[in-house]
């Protein structure tokens, strides 16, 4: 997931642990145990993430249990998560701090983001990226493409497949994967005050999971 940050204000793919984005640069330079930060004051970062992974857990069940989490240095320093091979990266420059709260109220005030509602940023980022995560096994589970998803989704709601991202937020519409993922934390930040077009999503998401 990326901010609308001074620099370029791109996004990240659900790609990590060193692939090349295709649509970013969201190039892991170097990341080691999330859990490495709780003695070092990082402690209620990765419990928001930590509780944002269980509660999703609770939601859509057991896919992302063992979900690995890390905390990286993107090459783009952008970049405020990625999602790859199982694998949770969050930004490690936001860890000890509430900087990452700030960037995601801005990008949501920018339309970039979905609003995280009393959320922080660590657990609207974590619900993004764990989005990744259901979209793909929920894509594979039964046998069809996330696109199928968003598209089952369109058609409960008279939308056109290519329109539902633009329904969401401005990132969602990158690509869709992507507006899975921000549909994921939207529905998680807003419950029922998320876009209709994000909850339809995890609504399919829900049952191509079961
Ligand atoms: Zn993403």
């Amino acid at each position: 997931m990326g901010s609308r940050g001074s620099s370029s204000g791109r996004g990240v793919g659900k790609h990590g642990a060193g692939m090349e984005g295709k649509e970013t640069g969201a190039t892991v330079k170097s990341s080691h145990y999330m859990t490495d930060e709780i003695g070092e004051g990082g402690g209620s970062f990765v419990n928001e993430v930590m509780t944002t992974r269980d509660n999703l857990e609770q939601i859509y069940g057991d896919s992302v249990r063992d979900l690995n989490l890390q905390a990286a240095t993107f090459s783009d320093g952008s970049v405020l998560g990625a999602y790859g091979g199982n694998t949770l990266f969050m930004a490690e420059r936001y860890i000890k701090n509430t900087e990452l709260t700030n960037v995601m109220k801005q990008a949501a005030k920018d339309g970039y983001h979905p609003s995280i509602g009393n959320f922080s940023g660590a657990e609207a980022v974590t619900a993004h990226e764990i989005g990744h995560r259901l979209g793909e096994v929920a894509a594979q589970r039964a046998g069809i493409s996330e696109k199928d998803i968003v598209s089952r989704a369109a058609s409960t709601l008279g939308i056109k497949t290519e329109n539902m991202g633009g329904h969401i937020s401005g990132y969602a519409r990158t690509n869709y994967g992507e507006t899975i993922a921000e549909a994921c934390a939207d529905v998680y930040c807003n419950g029922s005050g998320a876009a209709r077009a994000s909850r339809a999503i995890m609504n399919e998401v829900k049952k191509a999971l079961s």
